[in-house]
């Protein structure tokens, strides 16, 4: 037996008393060091997937304890959360992420990592260097979706660039759109939003202080309707939006606007583990600033209040 965070039918539960997984055939069970709250597993607790019962979390890293490959056995190790039917084109062609068939660590159809153990394949599995430490792995799930949005369009140093947003996932893409001396702003909803992109040294605004049509690329990661508003307006024609988190509700849309002026939108989820796991051992991304507190997992429930309160950014937990 071993606790989990168990979500079922929007309500989040402590359990002491779930069946530890056993790996199937190509899986490592592996020992969760840690594991961080992100914005979606909050909207999963909420609603955005109403479907899903389970042990919740996919942003981990761990120990793995029992593998079909001995070379594996006592890595540490983060991994990628899609686990394709590995059968399909667009396995074949593309990766998991898109399968039809997918199941989801945490999401859909396969437990998660707000547990004392976790079953992936292997070919999930990435091992975690030495001199990257467990506070800092546990951000590779992040730091790729954020490093997803340079795989999908060209942001060029030059262009002006927002990112709406200065949370959990903000703060990681505006670091990886700045690696290169990007021009990116953070904008915020308050003054107090700002403080943190100041630390890590990224310039920040309110959407106050900038005219319509300010920015050649914006990414929007606030996930709600105000902060899609606020990037159709500081958007100028012929731009691009990224949208980089998921939508509760069903924000109105004008369409014509999109139309008349030309703008790109882009729907941008997960990203590419190895790339992000470079730039954590390289030291070039700023996760340190970004935790705001450590639970055992034990408390798991008072971090996912923790986790929800305004201004809040990473939350982590750790099985004692
Ligand atoms: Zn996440
Ligand atoms: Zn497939």
């Amino acid at each position: 037996m071993m606790q989990v965070l168990f979500l079922e039918k929007g309500q989040l539960l402590y359990r002491r008393d779930y069946p530890t997984p056993k790996p199937e055939p190509g899986e490592a069970l592996i020992r969760i060091s840690r594991a961080g709250i992100c914005t979606t597993d909050l909207e999963m607790v909420i609603g955005y997937r109403e479907n899903f019962s389970g042990v919740l979390g996919h942003e981990f890293v761990g120990v793995v304890e029992q593998a079909p490959e001995a070379a594996w056995h006592g890595r540490r190790v983060v991994g990628s959360i899609n686990i394709g039917c590995n059968d399909c084109d667009i396995c074949r062609c593309q990766g998991p992420e898109h399968c039809p068939n997918r199941r989801v660590l945490g999401i859909q159809a396969k437990d998660g990592v707000f547990a004392d153990y976790v079953t992936l394949p292997l070919r999930n599995l990435l091992a975690v260097p030495d001199n990257v430490p467990d506070e800092t792995a546990v951000f590779t799930e992040p730091l790729a979706a954020a490093l997803r949005i340079r795989e999908q369009v060209q942001v060029r140093p030059s262009v002006k660039t927002a990112v709406i947003g200065p949370g959990r996932l903000g703060l990681l893409v505006g670091q990886v759109l700045a690696l290169d001396g990007g021009d990116v702003v953070m904008i915020g909803r308050s003054r107090h939003s700002l403080e943190r992109p100041l630390t890590l040294g990224l310039k920040s605004g309110l959407a106050a202080d900038f005219a319509d049509g300010s920015f050649d690329f914006i990414v929007e990661a606030t996930g709600n309707e105000g902060g899609w508003n606020t990037a159709m307006r500081l958007i100028r024609p012929l731009g691009t939006i990224i949208l980089k988190s998921t939508f509760v509700g069903k924000p109105q849309i004008a369409m014509s606007d999109l139309v008349v002026r030309e703008i790109t939108v882009v729907g941008s989820r997960c990203g590419p583990f190895a790339p992000a796991l470079r730039l954590l051992a390289q030291g070039k991304i700023n996760t340190q600033a970004l935790i705001d507190a450590e639970y055992p997992l034990r408390q798991g429930l008072i971090a996912f209040t923790h986790a929800a309160k305004p201004g809040v950014r990473k939350v982590l937990l750790y099985p004692d």
